[in-house]
């Protein structure tokens, strides 16, 4: 079953959403040459706990940062810690938030200064892919139309979508029902209703699409080595336009 949220469980997602897309934003702005992956976790951490939230990640399956941290070949579940980030580096930063027992999960890729520009282009072609896949994401919809979509912008770029992690339903808790996968047919899968909320993240290599787990269990890299992109919004599916919950509705940083 795909929970359905309704009236006032709307409002508790678009808060989270709404907070942990101010938290993103002002995290990227704090990427820098010199700053660890641990720097980030501990301001984010420090953020989040002022707005009354937690972190989601924390913990989970015990997952020791606040936030996931993936330099370069790092696809998604890197671990904060001691490295250092260099000029030339992209870095993704997926963070979540539970605020008032909504969740909102949302992941960003922040170039570190001026990157090469075959990275650049890739990390656009993921935002567009994303965008892509949430224009699909509307009551009437099959979640294939999702996925499909996000696939087709990826392949048409000559990039590869990682297939071993999906996006997901999120709202009580951080993953439920149902996983949403960055490659599919068209017309296939559930039906999407209004009231659905689903965190779309397309994971994108610029070469192949293999990837395995290092040693430490969590982190995902891709098998040649490449860069990989990701990005991601918690979206709330409607009658009408889809909802991003995690863009900011209010962009002035503070
Ligand atoms: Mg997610």
């Amino acid at each position: 079953m795909i929970p359905i949220k309704k009236g006032e469980e709307i409002e508790g997602m678009r808060r989270s959403g709404q907070a942990i897309a101010e938290i993103r934003d002002r995290l990227a702005t704090l990427v820098k040459p010199g700053v660890t992956t641990k720097d980030l976790d501990e301001a984010a951490a420090k953020m989040i706990r002022e707005v009354g939230g937690k972190s989601p990640f924390h913990g989970y399956r015990g997952f020791p940062g606040h936030i996931c941290a993936s330099v370069n070949e790092e696809v998604v579940h890197g671990i904060p810690g001691k490295r250092k980030l260099l000029y030339g580096d992209v870095l993704k930063m997926d963070v979540g938030i539970v605020l008032g027992g909504w969740v909102g999960d949302t992941a960003i890729s922040v170039p570190v200064g001026a990157i090469a520009s075959e990275t650049e282009a890739l990390l656009a072609r993921t935002q567009l892919a994303l965008a892509k896949g949430i224009e699909q994401a509307r009551a009437g919809n099959r979640l294939g139309d999702v996925s499909a979509a996000i696939e087709r912008c990826v392949l048409d770029a000559g990039y590869s979508v990682v297939k071993e992690f999906v996006g997901h339903g999120v709202g009580r808790s951080l993953h439920e029902e149902p996983q949403i996968p960055n490659y599919g047919r068209p017309g296939s899968g559930p039906l999407l209703k209004a009231g659905m909320t689903l965190a779309i993240e397309p994971m994108v290599n610029l070469g192949k699409e293999a990837v395995r787990i290092l040693k430490d269990g969590w982190t995902v890299v891709t098998v040649d080595g490449k860069p990989s992109s990701h990005f991601e919004h918690t979206v709330l599916v409607t009658e009408d336009e889809p909802e991003i919950l995690t863009c900011r509705k209010n962009p002035t940083l503070s």
